[in-house]
């Protein structure tokens, strides 16, 4: 089961202006075939399928343990898009066309289907697929898979970092860069102690540091990439037989941290009038939060 916690794994900056069509850029790191639904649901299956867990306990750890993580990477890409569509429009009267902006922006679900917020799609509008889904029951493969999906991601989000300076987009690419960059080495050490292989040799995939882009350095200079969080009160504390020795940049020591990131605020989106969303008028509310205050 989950315990969730109303945070965001790192504090997201205020966007200074709506930037739509990066926003519909940034869909394919959520809802894309190498997008974090794809990780999330990936992982997630794996760890509910596993076989012989009592057994393989580190690799089970592992893998449940990073489907946890990628949870709250859905989370913080889906907030990223938020913030970068809020403003997209002003009030007005129907007649006035309120929402025109909407026509000529890269996604019109942003403002038809959501409510200028987030799609469970990619950057081209189409949904995400449990076909991206990939648990085999066997180990071995699975964590290869695991390997070359992390990594197709990191191709992703740097293509992304590319076509975009969004500050909010580029804070949030940095922080996921350095997070993608920890579970391919921690699959890439898994695959190494079942068969010898030195697969983080290949690392990494695309060849470019993390430390090229200013955002991830920061992350990189406050430790991260040598941290494996621990997303549970119990559980999951054999994620250290496989996330241990020397970080692979030789700059200390590889350590599971128990417990979340400090992380930061939840971003409060304001309603907008002109998608009736959330559809209850200023005055409505006051009346509302008067009631539930009297109950
Ligand atoms: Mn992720
Ligand atoms: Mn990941």
């Amino acid at each position: 089961m989950y315990l969730r916690i109303d945070r965001l794994q790192i504090e997201l900056p205020q966007p200074k202006e709506p930037d739509p069509n990066a926003a519909a850029a940034v869909q394919e790191l959520l809802g894309g075939r190498f997008g974090e639904m794809s990780t999330l649901m990936n992982y997630t299956y794996q760890s509910f399928n596993f076989r012989g867990r009592d057994k393989l306990r580190p690799y089970y750890d592992l893998i449940a343990n990073i489907a946890t993580e990628e949870l709250g990477h859905i989370e913080l890409v889906a907030a990223t898009i938020n913030l970068m569509l809020t403003g997209a429009t002003r009030p007005g009267a129907p007649e006035t066309a309120p929402l025109s902006a909407g026509v000529n922006a890269r996604n019109t679900h942003h403002f038809i289907a959501t409510a200028q917020t987030a799609l469970v799609g990619n950057s081209m509008g189409a949904h995400w697929s449990g076909d991206y889904v990939f648990s085999s029951g066997n180990l071995i493969l699975d964590l290869l898979h695991n390997f070359f999906l992390e990594n197709g991601a990191r191709l992703q989000k740097i293509r992304v970092y590319e076509m975009t300076n969004n500050p909010v987009a580029r804070e949030m690419i940095g922080y996921l860069l350095v997070r993608g960059g920890v579970h391919a080495i921690a699959y890439a050490k898994a695959l190494e102690s079942l068969t010898g292989v030195e697969v983080s040799k290949l690392l990494p995939i695309p060849k470019i540091e993390n430390a090229r882009f200013p955002e991830a350095r920061k992350f990189e200079e406050m430790g991260v990439h040598r941290k494996l969080y621990r997303f549970s009160l119990e559980d999951y504390k054999d994620l250290a037989t496989i996330w241990r020795g020397p970080a692979p940049g030789g700059d200390g020591e590889l350590e599971v941290v128990d417990g979340p990131p400090a992380g930061g605020p939840v971003p409060d989106l304001p309603p907008v009038e002109e998608e009736f969303a959330p559809g209850l008028a200023p005055e409505e509310i006051v009346e509302l939060a008067r009631k539930l205050a009297a109950s």
